[in-house]
């Protein structure tokens, strides 16, 4: 494969349209197709990529492929080489600031774009974050260590169980707060998990991420490590966060409790919601607001309770109707020792499906029952069938989200064997994954004002 140093990664069609028109990479360019006109500098491509597809990076900051054969001109205003590589520099130390550890694991946040494929990558160097966000500075003394640098749909027990001793050993060492920088498709994953392994904490931890890399000038990434940077440095909220854009402005971030929180939008920047509660706080740059009193407060000893224990042979199953029992007994027969059903209403799933649950609580195999809901709790008083469910072992989880009852039971079965110790730990609150009640202003406010749904709902309102 040859191609010329100007048109680096293209070949074929591609590669012939852009000598055609004499443009080169990092040229600005209005490209008028079949399909309509777009304005944008032409990225490099990846090498691996097709050979029929121009990538031009839009003003809006997205990156979108052109097909060749669509082209019918390009007409060139200039050029704009990018340059991603943020300057090093080193962090400096200020004696009267606090301390705070921030680790990496990967994610948008910890991306660039990368010259060789011209896609998004994960890369984390401290200086180059300080490089990129100098404000931090004035925050607190700020340590980096990059744990791993993963796409955080690849993390698993061994990036969990790594990041929560990591946690656990830097609150020893005497940090004042901590802030876990994390690919946000997993985050409400990890924050569960991690409310259960690191319990205790006398210093608030932070996870934070970004849903578009630094390079693209919508990016939340800045702004989200500087809220997060700044509540694990001063906020008196000692417990495991998510810290991500409130509304769909910059104006504040909020403080999600690690265990009521998921991933809501895949694009959005306001994609984190907390569920069935109000979030615990707002955070600014010039102030942390709690938007509630019930939280753990900042100590000053070192006591943290870190454990590990993870069983990984646990699954979810989002129940559908016409569900066949296949499916659980195929869980069974490879030896599952937990299952979380997300099940429909209040917690149903069809009649088939019992006889499989039944052999699945002989075979001493724990079985939860969340709702695919998401607000609201399990009810399996209400309906005779889920008296049935319940007569057949299946355990109502209250109103714990589906995925944090998947990490509660990895955790809990990483610790007993026997079922009842298990279904203790279970139904015992530890980190407000279980609420007595679901406040009703919950499910609207606080989440960030939506101006869009304002407006549409003034033209309702009398
Ligand atoms: N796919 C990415 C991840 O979860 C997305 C992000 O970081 O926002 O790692």
């Amino acid at each position: 494969m040859t191609t010329d140093s100007g048109y680096k990664g293209y070949r074929g069609d591609a590669l012939e349209t852009l000598r055609k028109f004499d443009a080169k990479i990092w040229s600005d360019v209005q490209v008028s197709t079949t399909q309509g006109t777009y304005t944008g500098i032409i990225l490099p491509r990846s090498e691996t990529a097709d050979p029929h597809h121009i990538v031009l990076k839009l003003r809006s900051g997205y990156n979108i492929g052109i097909a060749a054969q669509a082209v019918r001109t390009i007409t060139i205003a200039g050029r704009k080489e990018a340059h991603y590589k943020i300057p090093e520099k080193e962090f400096p130390f200020d004696p009267r600031k606090p301390r705070v550890k921030l680790f990496g694991t990967g994610g948008t946040i910890a991306s660039r774009l990368d010259y060789r494929t011209g896609a998004v990558i994960p890369a984390f160097s401290p200086g180059e974050l300080y490089g990129s966000v100098p404000e931090l500075a004035d925050i607190c003394n700020l340590e980096t260590e990059k744990l791993y640098g993963v796409f955080s749909e690849n993390m698993g027990p061994e990036q969990w169980i790594g990041t929560a001793r990591a946690i656990g050993q830097e609150i020893q060492k005497g940090v004042q707060g901590i802030v876990v920088g994390h690919g946000t498709d997993t985050m409400h994953h990890t924050a569960a998990i991690l409310s259960f392994m690191v319990q205790h904490s006398p210093v608030p931890i932070v996870m934070v991420g970004s849903q578009r890399s630094s390079d693209r000038p919508s990016s939340d990434a800045a702004l989200n490590l500087m809220h997060s940077v700044k509540t694990a440095a001063e906020s008196d909220i000692a417990e495991v966060m998510i810290c991500m854009f409130g509304p769909t402005s910059d104006a504040y971030g909020l403080l999600h409790r690690g265990t009521r929180v998921r991933k809501m939008h895949s694009s959005y920047r306001s994609t984190f919601r907390t569920i069935g509660d109000i979030p615990i706080g707002m955070v600014s740059r010039s102030a942390i607001t709690p938007l509630r009193q019930d939280y753990a407060r900042r100590r000053e000893d070192r006591n943290v309770v870190v454990n590990t224990a993870f069983e990984e042979k646990v699954s979810i199953v989002y129940y559908y109707p016409n569900m066949r029992p296949d499916i659980i007994d195929a869980l069974i027969d490879n030896g599952y020792r937990g299952i979380v059903i997300a099940g429909t209403g209040l917690g149903h799933v069809n009649k088939p499906l019992y006889p499989s649950l039944k052999r699945a609580h002989e075979k001493g195999i724990a079985v939860y029952m969340t709702v695919q809901t998401l607000w609201g709790y399990v009810q399996m008083y209400v309906y005779d069938t889920g008296r049935d469910m319940m007569e057949l072992g299946v355990v109502p989880s209250a109103n714990m989200l589906p995925e944090v009852a998947y990490m509660k039971l990895c955790w809990a079965l990483g610790q007993k064997t026997d079922l009842e110790d298990v279904r203790k730990i279970m139904l015992t609150p530890i980190a407000g994954e279980i609420t007595e009640r679901e406040p009703s202003n919950g499910y609207l406010i606080f989440q960030g004002g939506i101006p869009e749904v304002e407006e549409f709902i003034s033209k309702y309102r009398k």
